[in-house]
């Protein structure tokens, strides 16, 4: 579904990807694990189009993305939940929701999309006409992932989903991940949570100082040396 062969990313000549070949397959949830300043959100901005490869190939079903306008990538099928959530807050739960599928003019289904969300997400049913700002730090996240899905995305990246959430939210949020696969959507997680990222995933991969260094499934990467003493500090 999604292929990424040998991008490079560079800020100001400084590069921040360099070089990096991944593949997600429909269906999957894919983790990418990597430390601060990896460059894990970098692959997923070089992914919706907001910033752009300085060389390598970005295919999406063998459509090219290098160069399309981040509007057309979402119209193409993939919508990003940014790090940090970015929630419209003096605006009502549904409000925001309806944001998110303003690509779209197929009334009738945007209907539809809005009780199949609610039917994941309960608690946004509830609290619909709530104003967002409102809202429990694990429900703005349901409110974000919500919205992104409005986009009706064949493929959803997650930029970190769990960040400043408690513990019993985390698992909350993981189990809705799980059902997003359930209602045909892919995912690509961005997740320093790695213990985690590798128990819902089908495979990862590991990324440093803007190289892959590592994939695998989780039973895989589990078992390496490396994994163990950088990111599960045992
Ligand atoms: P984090 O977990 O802290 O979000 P990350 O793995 O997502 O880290 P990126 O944010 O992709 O990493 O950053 C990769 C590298 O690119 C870092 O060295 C960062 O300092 C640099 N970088 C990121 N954004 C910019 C920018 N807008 N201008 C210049 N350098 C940047």
């Amino acid at each position: 579904m999604l292929k990424l062969a040998d991008v490079c990313v560079s800020y100001n000549h400084i590069e921040a990807l360099k070089g990096i070949s991944l593949e997600i397959k429909k269906g999957e949830i894919v983790t990418l694990i990597g430390a601060n300043g990896a460059g894990k959100t970098t692959t997923l901005m070089a992914i919706s189009g907001i910033v752009q490869p300085t060389s390598g190939e970005i295919k999406f079903n063998d459509i090219l993305l290098n160069n399309m306008s981040s509007d057309n990538i979402v119209k193409a099928g993939i919508s990003q939940v940014p790090e940090g959530r970015h929630i419209f807050s003096k605006l009502t739960v549904k409000e925001n929701l309806e944001i998110g599928a303003f690509l779209r003019n197929d009334h009738k289904e945007i209907k539809n999309d809005f009780e199949k969300i609610y039917s994941v997400f309960p608690v946004l049913k509830e609290r619909n006409k709530q104003i967002a700002g409102t809202l429990s730090g694990g429900e703005q996240q349901m409110l974000a992932i919500g919205r992104a899905l409005m986009a009706r995305p064949i493929l959803l990246l997650l930029d970190e989903p769990l960040l400043g959430l408690a513990p019993q939210v985390e698992q909350m949020i993981f189990k809705v991940i799980k059902d997003i696969t359930q209602i045909g959507t892919t995912i690509f997680l961005v997740e320093q949570n790695v213990h985690l990222a590798l128990k819902i995933a089908n495979r990862g991969y590991v990324l440093e100082t803007g190289r892959i260094v590592l994939e695998g499934t989780p039973d895989e990467l589990l078992k390496n040396e490396r994994i163990h003493k950088a990111y599960l500090g045992e």
